[in-house]
């Protein structure tokens, strides 16, 4: 049986298929020290502490309560459950919707799933190597990738360079 962290908060509203999908998969949950580094522990207990919320009560990620909306620093997000570098700070952008927004994945970083609830087709994507849910891309972006992934603020960890 795979051991992983699992984050099953739904954190918007196009988010809540995460729920569902996570809960069907059977595996062991353990903590995995991400960072050896001793500047990077401090915050990623916090985390792992809200991150447990989320996922034992239920909880949800609120619009416009990730710290990481604020970060503009350049460096990669990672995900928070295996470390898997997911975006570069250059494909981040201000979407409005209160959720860290990428306009693309740094390659093989996400494998994605269509879900069909809500009565709305929506592709959701999660780490390609722990497979955690991340959240949804949708193909309203911005830029010339057209791309806009939304993502969960507690499943990332932004490393800087
Ligand atoms: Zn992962």
């Amino acid at each position: 049986m795979k051991k992983v962290t699992m984050y099953t908060g739904n954190p918007c509203s196009f988010c809540a298929a995460a729920k569902a999908l996570l809960k069907t998969k059977n595996v062991e949950i353990e903590e995995i020290d991400i960072w050896a580094d001793p500047a990077n522990a401090k915050e990623m207990l916090q985390r792992t502490k809200k991150q447990k919320e989320i996922m034992f009560n239920e909880g949800t990620e609120r619009p416009f309560s990730s710290d990481l909306l604020r970060e503009s620093r350049k460096g990669f997000y990672h995900c928070a459950n295996c470390g898997n570098k997911l975006f570069a700070s250059t494909s981040k952008f201000d979407s409005g919707t209160g959720w860290p927004s990428f306009s693309e994945a740094l390659p093989g970083a996400f494998k994605t799933k269509i879900d069909y609830k809500f009565g709305m087709k929506r592709t959701e994507y999660h780490c390609a190597k722990c497979g955690a849910h991340h959240g949804h891309v949708f193909n309203d972006g911005p830029t010339k990738s057209g791309k806009r992934f939304c993502n969960n603020g507690l499943c990332l960890i932004f490393r800087p360079e």
